[in-house]
Formats: structure tokens, C-alpha cells, sequence
């Protein structure tokens, strides 16, 4: 598997165009005036499934030769991947199966069902989740579409950044949030090609970051899982990582790490001030910003990832007007 390139985040984006959603770039006055810079929000929330991931999952299904296609897909996903792919596929009339963990909100695997997947829950963690897909590609014949350690996967993501240096041609920094990489993997690409000078920041939490870790190892670590408001943000980069660990480690300028009340501020901050509904994974970049941990140089760009939250749990988090304790 070979890292992609800027020419294969171009050739995802006019694969894609008719399925994704081009999504907004909006001027955050308030953070603005707050932090002293202009800082942007790039509403990747609203993309169609409520997360960026469908870019990627269809980028990768669509590059599928159709005989393969035709056997269906499968993944392991803590939840956005495995519904983004199921939407793909719907759109593609192939037959898909999530292999979830235990870990996965109710949420999220009502969503995978609602769009037309069969969702196996299986196993306490995402490996566990994952030998099932592997089994189901061993013997059913399925293909397995990872939820970021996959060129296909990371250029379709790329798009994202794409869009971003369009809209922001002097774009200064852009803050990412970071799990397996293949969201910043991508968008970092596309940045640092379109315009080297900018600074690409990933945003993790301090609750079992694994891609942190790694990056301070110098090789892809395993980490123990744990449960954290950014819950799409968890789970591991793969010991056996060939596409995002070197991309990250070679394109990405920091990572910042944050605790579970930073991130509830963020969450808080998105829907007080700026009326938005976003995740815990979604709202690293404002909250890393709102904690004074990442410095915005240059106009900035948080990059809003998701949306889907457990409203219940959203509502008590907003609601609340003293510090998260989780
Ligand atoms: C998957 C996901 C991320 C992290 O993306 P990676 O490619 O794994 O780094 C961030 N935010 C949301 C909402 C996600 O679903």
C-alpha cells in the first residue's frame, strides 16, 4: 500500500463530487475577537451521515473494480466509518456489514441499521471487532474497507483539506481532530501542497491518544482504550500501520492532547455561541483553542468533523454550567 498523493486527492474528489457534500467555510466572529486572529470553522458536520468519513469510505468503494464490489463490503468502526460506508454502499447497491464493539454508543449502531447495513456487534474492542471483518473477508469473500489506514480512504479525506486552501488561500494553521490519521493524513496533503507555509496541527484527547503515543515512540504503539466524550477519536492506529503513522509523523507539525473538560467546553462553546451540534471528536479544535493550546497563527481553521453525539448526553453537557466531570 502506497502513500497517497496530491493527484489522488484530485481524482477522489471528481470520483466523489456527485455523492459528498462540499461543505461550508464560516468566520467565527466570536472566537475571532476571543483569540485576536481570524479563526474559521469548516462545518464538516453537516456532511451527509454527520462526519467527513464518507468521503473516504467512498472514495475506496468506488475504486473497488466492480467484481469486487459486487462479493460486498465490511469494516470495524467505532461508529461514523461504519455508517458512512453503509451509506456509500447503499448509494452503490452493494451489500455492507459494520462490525461494531460493545464500546459503540446505541447511537451509533441504530445508524449503521437505519442506512441500510447489517450491523454486527461484536467483541469489547475494536480489534476484537475487527477479526470478525477479517473472518468475513476470509470466508465470505468480502472487502475490507478500514476506516483510515488505507490510501483510497486518506486521499478521499483529503478532499476536505482541498476545499479548505480553496476557500482560504491564506490559511495560517488548521487544527484537525486526530485518531487512526486518516482525516489529518489527508487534509495535511492537500495543505501542505497547495500551501506549504501553513501549519497542521492534530488535536487528540489525553485519554488513550494513540497516535500521540506512537509519534513519541517513533512506531505505532498499541494504548489502552478508554471511555472519553470524543468517542470517535478512540480506538488504536494499528500495530501494523502503513499509510497514516508515516504520513502524520512526516506532514503534521504538533499534537496537542486534551482532558475531558476542555473538550465539554468546546461541545458547550459550539452550541451557546456558534448554534452548531456537534461531538466530542468534532469539538477539539474550538476547545483546544478555548484552553489557550493551540496558538492561532495565521487565519485558522478548526475543522467541525462530526455530529453525531447522543442528544441526552449533549443535552447534559450544554446544560450544564459547571466544569465536565464525565
Ligand atoms: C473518525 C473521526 C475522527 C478521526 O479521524 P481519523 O481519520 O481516525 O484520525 C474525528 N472526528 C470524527 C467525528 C470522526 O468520526
Amino acid at each position: 500500500m502506497n502513500a497517497p498523493d496530491f493527484a489522488d486527492i484530485l481524482a477522489a474528489r471528481r470520483r466523489i463530487a456527485p455523492h459528498v457534500l462540499r461543505t461550508p467555510l464560516g468566520r467565527s466572529d466570536t472566537l475571532s475577537a476571543r483569540l485576536g486572529a481570524e479563526v474559521f470553522l469548516k462545518h464538516e458536520h453537516r456532511q451527509t451521515t454527520g462526519a467527513f468519513k464518507l468521503r473516504g469510505a467512498t472514495n475506496a468503494l468506488l475504486a473497488l473494480p466492480a467484481e469486487r464490489r459486487a462479493a460486498g463490503v465490511t469494516t470495524a468502526s467505532t461508529g461514523n466509518h461504519g455508517r458512512a460506508l453503509a451509506c456509500a454502499a447503499r448509494a452503490s447497491g452493494v451489500r455492507a456489514v459494520v462490525c461494531l464493539s460493545r464500546l459503540a454508543p446505541p447511537n451509533k449502531v441504530a445508524g449503521v441499521e437505519a442506512m441500510g447495513a447489517e450491523a454486527r456487534v461484536i467483541g469489547e474492542s475494536q480489534d476484537e471487532a475487527m477479526v470478525e471483518a477479517r473472518r468475513l473477508v476470509a470466508e465470505d469473500g468480502m472487502t475490507l474497507i478500514p476506516p483510515f489506514d488505507h490510501p483510497d480512504v486518506v486521499a478521499g479525506q483529503g478532499t476536505c483539506g482541498l476545499e479548505i486552501v480553496e476557500d482560504l488561500p491564506d490559511l495560517g494553521t488548521v487544527l484537525v481532530p486526530l485518531s487512526g490519521g486518516g482525516l489529518i493524513a489527508g487534509v495535511a496533503l492537500a495543505v501542505k501542497t497547495a500551501r506549504p507555509a501553513a501549519r497542521v496541527v492534530g488535536v487528540s484527547m489525553a485519554r488513550g491518544a494513540a497516535m500521540a503515543a506512537s509519534l513519541r515512540a517513533g512506531h505505532p504503539v498499541e494504548v489502552r482504550e478508554e471511555a472519553t466524550l470524543a468517542d470517535s477519536l478512540g480506538g488504536g492506529i494499528g500495530v501494523g500501520n502503513r499509510v497514516t503513522f508515516p504520513m502524520v509523523r512526516d506532514l503534521v507539525d504538533d499534537v496537542i492532547e486534551l482532558d475531558e473538560p476542555a473538550i465539554a467546553e468546546g461541545i458547550r462553546w459550539a452550541y451557546r455561541v456558534e448554534g452548531e451540534v456537534i461531538e466530542g471528536a468534532a469539538a477539539v479544535g474550538i476547545a483546544a483553542l478555548l484552553a489557550g493550546k493551540a496558538a492561532p497563527r495565521g487565519p485558522t481553521v478548526a475543522l467541525l468533523s462530526g455530529r453525531n453525539i447522543d442528544m441526552e448526553l449533549h443535552r447534559r453537557i450544554v446544560c450544564s454550567d459547571t466544569p465536565w466531570e464525565g
